[in-house]
């Protein structure tokens, strides 16, 4: 393996220094350079001002520099005329280019504005990346044994047309880096690393990254040494079995649509303290509606009485985040929509509502499944809507575990 490439990432945006926006373009392009073997040493957040481009091109090092934003129409969307500046590279019209923006104009029945036509403009070497969901155009531009990468700042925009640069970058980067992982769920982060520094001692060519999300955790293996990272992938599953959902490439949400798929089975949901983002969640995948079919979004006692039958009993008796009220949710769901797999929830998420059995972040789950009503309940720590969230993804955690592991269910 000879040395790896050094980058660097510039994001360009007044917007990100005012708090306004999250840099979310760092993270995806952090974890992408990473998975190439390319070693990203600094990122810095600059105004939309040319001084400020230039200073950062000055103090670079790195072979690679990303660049993102500033490459709209507007008059403050400066970056790639700085970075030529800087460079003394020519703008001249390219024309492929602007047919393209045209187009992207005209199947909207719009003429191409002239605040656009600067877009069109790039150095004679440059590879245009072209936008199919925007009009900025990207680049790749070799200069001063260093290569420059321009991307619009959407992540809309940006993640599509980073596929390009990444197999352009691939195919220029010597090393052969290998790259597999797990997504995880149902345990926090912490309890997780307290287990897995028996992993990173065991196995020291394997990088293994973890990236917590809310309530499920992505763990990125990367190695150059094929063999030894399926012996870390190997020993991850062995230890961590109960809590892997799937590949570390997809969302639990994904996972449970695709599960039930390949089970020919369907899912109902009964919601009460997350108020349809169960719901919201399984709608993310496409095709969903093979799958999914009914969420209730019962938040009012009345309204749980009314639309399933609870009897009032139980609510006054153990109140509605209880076992027996989510038992019942579940079971007289699936008894109304012929569902294969029911899963209603019931919490208090706060921030007032909680006792001392039932603080603020107290969750029950019933799931029905197979002809069976379980419940299960769990305690979250969190605002309100944290809490929600954190319910929302355990619940889909607890259908996958009722689907994938049907023996201990
Ligand atoms: P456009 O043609 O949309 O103007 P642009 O390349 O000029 O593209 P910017 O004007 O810098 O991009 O940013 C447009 C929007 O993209 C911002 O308002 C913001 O919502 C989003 N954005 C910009 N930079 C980032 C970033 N680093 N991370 C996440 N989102 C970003
Ligand atoms: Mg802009």
């Amino acid at each position: 393996m000879g040395d790896t490439m050094k980058a660097k990432i510039i994001s360009v945006g007044n917007e990100l220094l005012m708090g306004k926006t999250v840099n979310t373009n760092l993270t995806f392009l952090s974890k992408a350079l990473q998975s190439l073997g390319i070693e990203v040493r600094s990122a810095m957040s600059i105004r939309d001002e040319a001084r400020d481009i230039q200073e950062a091109l000055k103090s670079s090092k790195e072979d690679l520099i990303i660049i993102t934003g500033g490459l709209g129409p507007t008059r403050d969307d400066i970056t790639k005329e700085s970075v030529c500046k800087f460079y003394n590279l020519e703008l001249k019209l390219h024309h492929e280019t602007q047919t393209r923006i045209k187009n992207y104009f005209a199947k909207q029945n719009r003429e191409m504005k002239s605040t656009n036509e600067k877009q069109a403009y790039f150095p004679n070497d440059a590879i245009v990346l072209s936008n199919n969901y925007g009009t900025a155009p990207g680049a790749i531009i070799k200069v001063a044994e260093k290569t420059i990468v321009l991307l619009p700042g959407p992540p809309s925009e940006l993640i599509p047309m980073f596929a390009f640069v990444k197999a352009y970058l691939k195919e220029r980067t010597d090393a052969d880096i290998y790259q597999s992982g797990y997504l995880v769920a149902g345990i926090g982060e912490s309890e997780m690393e307290a287990e897995m520094d028996a992993l990173y001692d065991k196995h020291p060519q394997v990088e293994i990254a973890p990236y917590a999300d809310i309530a499920s955790i992505q763990y990125i293996f990367t190695s150059a040494d094929a063999k030894a990272l399926e012996r870390a992938l190997d020993h991850f599953r062995k230890r961590f079995s109960e809590y892997i959902v799937g590949p570390y490439d997809k969302t639990i949400e994904t996972r449970v649509v695709e599960t039930l798929m390949a089970q020919n089975k369907t899912i109902s949901f009964a919601e009460s303290c997350t108020g349809g983002l169960l719901a919201a969640q399984i709608v993310n995948v496409p095709n969903v509606s093979e799958v999914f079919k009914e969420s209730y979004v019962l938040y009012a006692n009345s309204a749980k009485i009314k639309q399933l039958g609870i009897n009032q009993m139980i609510i006054d008796k153990f109140g509605a985040v209880s076992k027996q009220c989510v038992y019942e949710l579940a079971y007289q769901l699936a008894q109304r929509t012929d569902t294969d797999i029911v899963l209603s929830v019931s919490g208090i998420a706060g921030p007032s509502g909680g006792t001392a059995v039932k603080p603020v972040g107290t969750v029950y789950y019933g799931l029905y499944h197979e002809g069976k009503t379980k419940t299960y309940s769990k305690i979250f720590a969190g605002d309100r809507n944290l809490i929600r969230k954190k319910a929302t993804v355990y619940g889909l955690y607890l259908v996958l575990k009722a689907l994938l592991h049907e023996d201990n269910y």
